[in-house]
């Protein structure tokens, strides 16, 4: 039997019943509803999905790879524990700094440690300086071409039994619809195709708004 298909009403309801937005991630949201990008953003109910993943592993130190304004890290920074950590990694000075100013707003900015550059070379600065099998958590949500290069070395930087999110990995179905054969496209039907006899994890597709899959590294 086929999955139930989740229409309008059914998704306003299942918003209206679950959905706790705290204000300040509902002004973030707003905010960057006004850019041209918007849609950049994952959706409040992702970012609600997330946090309750934040708790269920009991994250403390975390990666983010793709930041844009901040709303996916706030989420995160605000499930971790006081000496929680997220290393946000971006290259774009404008749009994190909108994220900078409700991370301080919120009072975690002391929590996010934003690193502007690319972010394969911050992820490769932090395996040389031996934090390998020290995170909890990375979400990889940047240019998808590197998919594939960010997860590899998101594996070698997280504990057993670290969890690692990508999304995307539905890519707004181009990847069943053969018109499309861009890098992008092609970067996550491969990655995906990939991530199926990859048994270094256990592995699921959940999907959440665009995609989301989620790959625990094995004890
Ligand atoms: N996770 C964010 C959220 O939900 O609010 C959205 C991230 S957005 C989809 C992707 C981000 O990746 C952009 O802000 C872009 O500047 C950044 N990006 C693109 N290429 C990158 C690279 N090579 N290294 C680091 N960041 C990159
Ligand atoms: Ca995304």
């Amino acid at each position: 039997m086929q999955d139930l298909t989740i229409g309008d009403e059914l998704w306003e309801y299942m918003r209206r019943v679950t959905l706790r937005e705290p204000d300040i991630l509902r002004r973030l949201r707003e905010e960057t509803a006004r850019l041209p990008n918007s849609n950049l953003q994952i959706s409040a109910e992702q970012g609600q999905f997330m946090a309750l993943l934040m708790h269920l592993i009991g994250a403390r130190r975390t990666i983010e790879i793709g930041v844009y304004t901040g709303y996916s890290a706030l989420v995160v920074a605000q499930a971790l524990p006081d000496d929680g950590r997220v290393i946000a990694c971006d290259i774009n000075e404008e749009w994190t700094a909108v994220g900078r100013r409700y991370w301080r707003e919120a009072g975690v900015d002391r929590k996010i440690d934003l690193r502007i550059g690319r972010a394969l070379s911050t992820l490769d600065e932090l395996i040389a300086s031996g934090q390998g099998n020290r995170f909890d958590f990375v979400f990889i949500d940047a240019d998808k071409t590197n998919y594939a290069n960010y997860y590899e070395r998101a594996l070698v930087l997280l504990r057993p039994g670290g969890l690692i999110a990508v999304d995307n990995v539905l890519w707004y179905g181009r990847v069943i619809d053969a018109s499309f054969d861009d890098p992008d496209t092609r970067a996550i039907r491969v990655f995906n195709e990939q991530l199926k006899g990859d048994d270094r994890v256990w592995l699921s597709m959940l999907p959440v708004r665009d995609g989301l899959t989620l790959a625990c590294k094995k004890l």
